[in-house]
């Protein structure tokens, strides 16, 4: 059983390290997060919510309709960084495997491009539109430590479900 670390774990909010090198401790970190995504059905994770302070995220693509050709299954992104933002923000219903129960509409740029290095250690770079956008933008604010409700500050309007 992997836990999956919830709100107000202070290790889900720390600005997480670089990964230089995909060392195979590395590798073992990405089968726990695959994993721990699998068995909670979630869309995406990333490695602070297991506890782990590294900046890599995973994505369920079989969940994403509207993604690149070629990217299903299993999507990991090692040092992801937003390169590029297009358009204007939106409202994107969002929820968070660490803050079960909480629905929150998070604003969200439409269009996103990202850098990362991917499992064989090469960086490389992906543009993500509508759903995927918004999961890189979820995923990638979990490792500098920004939650879902860090985004009620500005005033935003929030669902508790039960
Ligand atoms: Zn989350």
């Amino acid at each position: 059983m992997i836990t999956i670390l919830t709100h107000p774990d202070e290790r889900l909010t720390k600005y997480c390290m670089h990964v230089t090198v995909v060392t195979p401790e590395v590798r073992h970190e990405i089968i726990r997060m695959l994993t721990a995504m699998h068995m909670n059905n979630g869309i995406g994770l990333a490695a602070p919510q297991l506890g782990i302070a590294k900046r890599i995220i995973v994505i369920n693509m079989d969940l994403i309709e509207d993604k690149p050709a070629k990217m299903e299954g299993n999507a990991v992104f090692i040092d992801p960084y937003i390169t590029v933002k297009e358009g204007d923000t939106y409202l994107h219903k969002e929820q968070c495997l660490s803050i079960p129960g909480v629905t929150v509409e998070v604003p969200r740029y439409p269009e996103v491009k990202v850098a990362y290095t991917n499992l064989e250690g090469r960086r490389e770079f992906i543009v993500a539109r509508g759903l995927f956008a918004a999961v890189l933008q979820h995923e990638i604010d979990h490792i500098e430590g920004k939650l879902i409700i860090d985004y009620l500050n500005k005033g935003r309007p929030v669902d508790f479900l039960d």
